[in-house]
């Protein structure tokens, strides 16, 4: 008799799990049913800022599978509208209610793989019933915040709280729209996923876009008339909006999980092993932005909700429930965005992050231009290197500058996971040609300012 495989979510880790675990057993020894309580499967939801902005049509551009394609070439049997409202372990059974037909159903798995996402921090202020007011985290979200933008009375000015990248790539997609936007964080610097002298370049571009920002200033409320969102409020009083997003973060969305008794680690996020196998829990599976997972760097429990590390850790759950062998490895934080055309990177530790994983360390700021001086087009790159001390092992780097700068920090990533030293690193083989870099890249620059600064400490 077929297994029963069950699948709670159906995005990136949830169909990836389901896809592999297919491509390696047929539909007479794997039956396969999605639970998913939106519209849409195998979506991107990093393409939901620039669907906003009118750059991509959506959501269709945004959707790499259909539910009708998983149903028919992959043999599944996808629920939509479904939400999972409880998972009995003990029966092996999942409860679901059908959102629009009504009522509920019963299933029986032999394996479940959870993969619920992640759920946007919505403090106790942000709890409203006025319209205008959304999370941003799934492509029902970004369908409904566009509706909002093209509904008469057309919105003409919106805050965005919270400078993570999401708020900020956000509020950029608001302003090609032509609202006015205030971006409003509480902390110094919007793009909290960088270091806030690295944050500073990065407001100084949305400030050139037009962005109005208020850092240091935390929301306290949000008022309404008529149903609609009207102003969110500050210790310096209302600001007057018409459409709030929040970008406060997002939590794993393990609420279901720990109801059922899944273990759930410091981050909130479900505990897996390397093979993506919940711990302790024989048969059940989970991935994507619902996990915790290991930073290769720290050594510490970590809850990095992206898109890559879902894909791959979906893919990961999928081979070893079709009866294959992969481990997930860990992450290093690396992640790239962009406002307007300026590019950020990040990978490893942040200052604050090193200093909270106990090491002695070190940091440089090296100032180039991503192209020879004298090459048309030629712009800043700033890159922030944080080394131990005295080893010099690559902690962390961070990267803001024009074209050619974000995706730099790839070449960083793979010199922080080999545990490279900024002194190897001073004598990489990087490419050159005056209209891709300096014929010292900025890297190079970078590592050869903290070789000094850690020999100069040393002496
Ligand atoms: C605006 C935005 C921009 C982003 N940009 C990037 C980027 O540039 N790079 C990057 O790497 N990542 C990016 N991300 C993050 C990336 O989209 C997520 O990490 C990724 O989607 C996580 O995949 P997932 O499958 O774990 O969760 P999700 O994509 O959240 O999917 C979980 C699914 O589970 C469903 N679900 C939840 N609970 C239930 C239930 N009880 N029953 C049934 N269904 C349920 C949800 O409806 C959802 O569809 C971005 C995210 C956003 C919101």
């Amino acid at each position: 008799m077929a297994q029963r495989l069950i699948v709670i979510g159906g995005d990136a880790a949830g169909m990836s799990a389901a896809s592999q675990a297919r491509r390696r057993r047929g539909r007479d020894d794997l039956e396969i049913t999605v639970f998913e309580r939106g519209h849409f499967t195998s979506y991107s939801a990093c393409g939901i800022p620039y669907w906003i902005s009118g750059l991509v049509s959506g959501p269709e551009a945004l959707i790499a599978r259909d539910p009708q394609t998983f149903r028919t070439e992959y043999a599944m049997d996808v629920r939509m509208r479904h939400e999972v409202t409880t998972i009995d372990l003990e029966r092996r059974e999942v409860v679901a209610q059908d959102l629009e037909g009504g009522g509920e159903v019963r299933e029986r798995f032999d394996e479940l793989m959870y993969a619920t996402g992640a759920v946007p921090v919505k403090p106790p202020w942000a709890a409203t019933d006025a319209g205008g007011v959304f999370g941003m985290q799934t492509l029902d979200d970004g369908a409904a915040l566009r509706e909002w933008l093209d509904a008469e009375p057309r919105p003409r000015r919106a805050v965005v709280v919270g400078g993570g990248y999401i708020g900020v790539e956000i509020a950029e997609a608001l302003i090609q729209r032509g609202l006015s936007v205030t971006l409003v964080e509480a902390g110094a610097q919007p793009m909290s996923t960088v270091d806030p002298d690295m944050g500073e370049l990065v407001a100084e571009a949305m400030r050139g876009l037009g962005i109005t920002i208020r850092a240091g200033l935390p929301v306290t409320g949000l008022e309404e008339r008529d149903g609609r969102v009207s102003a969110v409020v500050t210790a310096e009083g209302p600001m007057p909006t018409d459409v709030v997003v929040l970008g406060l973060g997002v939590r794993p969305n393990s609420a279901l999980a720990a109801a059922a008794g899944l273990p759930i680690g410091t981050t909130g996020g479900v505990q897996v092993d390397r093979r993506m196998r919940v711990l302790g829990m024989p048969g059940i599976w989970a991935a994507g932005d619902c996990v915790e997972t290991l930073h290769r760097v720290s050594g510490m429990p970590v809850h990095v909700p992206l898109g890559t590390h879902a894909n791959k850790q979906g893919r990961v759950a999928g081979i070893n429930i079709g009866g294959g062998y992969a481990t997930f490895a860990g992450v290093i934080g690396t992640a790239v965005t962009k406002v307007c055309d300026l590019e950020v990177g990040r990978t490893g530790l942040r200052e604050g992050e090193a200093e909270a994983a106990g090491f002695d360390f070190i940091s440089v700021i090296a100032e180039s231009t991503n192209r020879a001086g004298y090459y048309p087009g030629a712009r800043p790159m700033t890159v922030k290197l944080i080394a131990e001390r005295p080893n010099g092992r690559l902690l962390g780097a961070q990267i803001v500058g024009w074209s050619e700068a974000a995706k730099r920090i790839d070449a960083l990533a793979v010199a922080l996971w080999n545990g490279m030293t900024v002194d190897d690193m001073t004598a990489l083989d990087l490419g050159y040609a005056p209209p891709y870099a300096p014929v010292w890249d900025p890297v190079l620059i970078a590592a050869r300012k903290a070789v000094d600064a850690l020999s100069a400490l040393d002496r």
